[in-house]
């Protein structure tokens, strides 16, 4: 899980969207919690013009990823809290995620609250990095402490302990550790490892939660400065994925 910038409603959806979305939100508000009324009413809005909108800004904010667990697949405009349980935030922007259809289908309308606040880490608002660290060496899985919050995470979403995706997390784990000192071999094998390691940078890539776990690894400080002071230009792009939230 990478922590995400969702950019403002008004910075993003067309005011024509906008207003759609105020409208249908006013009718949802008449929902009574876990009604019939309030999955009709998302599949009427299925079809709109105006879910098109909000279905393609989502896949920019996210780079196409599913917001939990990161995989590419990811197309399913995903509310944070459950629209059945929560109709007031069904049409609400702020409360939109993008997700893949594994972790939209888990995550369902269960939603774990603990006197009214939230247990499910949010990538929008929590830092995932205070709750996830990856075991690298190993299993690419969570290394688990005590936290009550990951724990409720994980249990609402077993996607994030999936063993195929725990074994693509570790490969690329690997290989950005290996790339990291190749490049800065005076002859990097293979020759293109400088621009490989550019792709593996590109936030579009999945698994960017583990790189940048690595890049904020006080163990990988030293290797990671030659890096940034030998090809200046990854700078930018290292700071985007430890950063992701601040301003370029
Ligand atoms: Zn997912």
């Amino acid at each position: 899980m990478m922590p995400v910038s969702r950019p403002a409603e008004g910075e993003t959806l067309s005011a024509r969207t906008s207003t759609l979305l105020k409208r249908r939100q006013t009718k949802a508000n008449s929902y009574v919690e876990g009604s019939a009324a309030i999955g009709g009413a998302w599949k009427a809005f299925g079809g709109t013009d105006a879910k098109k909108e909000v279905a393609e800004k989502l896949e920019k904010v996210f780079f196409g990823k599913c917001a939990y667990c990161e995989i590419t697949v990811a197309r399913d405009v995903e509310h944070y809290y459950p629209k059945s349980l929560y109709p007031k935030q069904m049409f609400q922007w702020d409360n939109f995620l993008f997700a893949c259809k594994n972790c939209n289908t888990d995550k369902s309308n269960r939603f774990p609250v603990d006197d009214n606040v939230p247990l499910l880490l949010d990538p929008c608002n929590d830092e995932p990095a205070d709750f996830i660290t990856w075991d690298l060496v190993d299993s690419g899985q969570p290394i688990l402490p005590p936290d009550r919050r990951l724990a409720e995470t994980l249990a609402f979403l077993p996607q994030l302990r999936a063993q195929s995706l725990a074994t693509l997390r570790l490969q690329a784990a690997r290989n950005f550790k290996w790339l990291l000192t190749e490049v800065l071999e005076p002859t990097p094998r293979p020759s293109d490892a400088l621009a490989w390691l550019e792709s593996e940078v590109d936030p579009k890539q999945q698994w960017m939660s583990v790189r940048r776990q690595i890049l904020r690894d006080p163990d990988w400080q030293p290797i990671i400065t030659k890096v940034r002071t030998q090809y200046p230009h990854l700078g930018p792009m290292f700071d985007a994925i430890v950063d992701p939230r601040s301003d370029p």
